[in-house]
């Protein structure tokens, strides 16, 4: 085979607008698209039926037929890539390779080792930022140091987006660099150790109206009132700076939770202990209760706190739940309950379609007091008044308790005001200076 570049699709399964892409194919040689389903990753993945596999599956069997119109084909490998890197090599006609930077520690790991791979055979590795508008050390301090607050962090990014605009990179308008004639198989699910998850997935496509009336409906989980992009930002099927640029006319609202999103990465990119520490050091002192059969029922949703419930139920079902309702059941867990929120973060993160470890990890730890900018410690939810404000007619409760208001629907499983005193004391104690 002739030489060629290779680019690597990671978090970024799209053909607009994709940075990494857009310089692969402007690179002069000849383009082969990747995707390497990774052992290291599947492995540890619990469900058979995962729908972030299905999701991941069905992204590339799409992007296999856009591609094969240009006259290509997307190479779909299984295994570590470390050992498919080490089999490209070996074929004698890789020249380069291409790819969008990821930020998670793991991946910062796994992408130091092939670029010694590569290197040792000079083969260049190239990344670029793709994910979020801004990376790494772009909005920092005076001093130079990460921001930990969130609203000088947005000021500042949105300050440099006025200065410098948000770029496209059209790789939409190259795909002919592709090269051509060549073929590669398509796995079975079977293949890969999992099955598909009939689970149907939210549009990429978004009405401007709910994004011009996000900010009065955003908070109420029966309307749909958010974009629900957010399986489609976690796995790059729509572009962060496309999306960026609408919202800036549409909706201040919308677009600071978009910056909430690059905060969070941002974070865990400078304080990678985070991933199983508290970002407050004094917080890893609390004693949880970690009890079992409580942390059981929270999962099924059978707390007896009907928003808690509904929450928990649209998870299981539908791989999502509505932010207001991730906030309360988080601080449910945490506070009501005094289980550690790491073990609540697992589990979002075996369920969550829009599963992204630099969120999940900032909105649990926001809602347990742990982390950066979080809720105060002293701030408990209380999960009948949020319902009274937000489901006021039980819309979103019926939906997922069907059996709400039936003697089959179970009594609290805590009383409100002695957990929150619970709570208070214990937070209290692992911060007080004798602890
Ligand atoms: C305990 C907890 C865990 C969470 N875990 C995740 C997670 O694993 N993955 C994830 O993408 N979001 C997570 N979030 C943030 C938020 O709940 C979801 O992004 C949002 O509900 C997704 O729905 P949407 O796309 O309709 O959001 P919209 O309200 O339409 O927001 C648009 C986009 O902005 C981003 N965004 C919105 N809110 C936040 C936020 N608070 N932090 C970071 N980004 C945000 C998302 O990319 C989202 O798609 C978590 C929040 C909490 C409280």
């Amino acid at each position: 085979m002739s030489k060629y570049a290779l680019f690597w699709f990671r978090r970024d399964l799209r053909l607009n607008d994709n940075h990494g892409l857009f310089q692969a194919l402007s690179s002069g040689i000849p383009v082969i698209p990747l995707f390497i389903f990774d052992t290291s990753i599947l492995d540890k993945l619990e469900d058979e039926d995962d729908a972030r596999v299905s999701f991941i599956y069905q992204t590339l069997k799409h992007l296999k037929e856009e591609i094969a119109a240009y006259g290509s084909c997307l190479r779909v490998e299984y295994g570590t890539p470390q050992a498919v890197f080490s089999k490209l090599i070996e074929e004698d006609s890789l020249a380069s390779v291409y790819t969008n930077s990821d930020y998670e520690p793991q991946a910062i790991e796994r992408d130091a080792q092939i670029t010694v791979l590569l290197n040792k055979v000079g083969i260049a590795f190239h990344t670029f930022k793709d994910q979020v508008v801004f990376e790494k050390n772009e909005i920092v301090k005076e001093n130079g140091e990460p921001y930990v607050v969130y609203t000088p962090y947005s000021k500042a990014w949105k300050k440099r987006m006025e200065e410098e605009g948000i770029p496209h990179y059209p790789s939409e308008s190259h795909l002919s660099a592709f090269k051509q004639g060549i073929q590669f198989p398509f796995p079975a699910m079977e293949a890969l150790g999992f099955k598909e998850n009939p689970m149907t997935f939210p549009p990429v496509e978004l009405d401007r109206n709910i994004i011009r009336n996000y900010k009065d409906t955003r908070d109420y989980p029966a309307i749909r009132g958010t974009s629900r992009l957010s399986v489609h930002f976690r796995f790059g099927t729509v572009s962060i700076r496309e999306k960026v640029h609408k919202a800036k006319g549409l909706s201040e609202k919308y677009l600071n939770e978009l910056i909430w999103r690059d905060f969070y990465q941002m974070i865990l990119f400078h304080f990678p202990r985070v991933v199983n520490h508290s970002f407050k050091p004094a917080y890893d002192r609390i004693i949880w209760r970690n009890n079992e059969a409580e942390f059981q029922k929270w999962m099924e949703g059978k707390t007896g706190y009907p928003l808690v419930d509904a929450g928990m139920r649209e998870l299981i079902q539908t791989g999502y739940m509505h932010n207001r309702v991730r906030m309360v059941v988080a601080s449910f867990l945490c506070k009501h309950l005094l289980i550690d929120w790491r073990w609540g973060e697992a589990w979002f993160a075996r369920k969550l379609l829009d599963f992204d470890l630099a969120s999940n990890n900032g909105g649990w730890q926001w809602a347990a007091g742990t982390g950066v900018d979080a809720a105060p410690y002293f701030r408990v939810f209380n999960p009948e008044l949020q319902q009274k404000k937000f489901d006021p007619d039980f819309e979103y409760i019926k939906k997922w308790v069907p059996e709400f208001g039936t003697s089959a629907y179970p009594k609290p499983m805590v009383d409100h005001v002695e957990a929150r005193d619970r709570c208070l004391k214990s937070y209290q104690v692992a911060l007080s200076d004798k602890a």
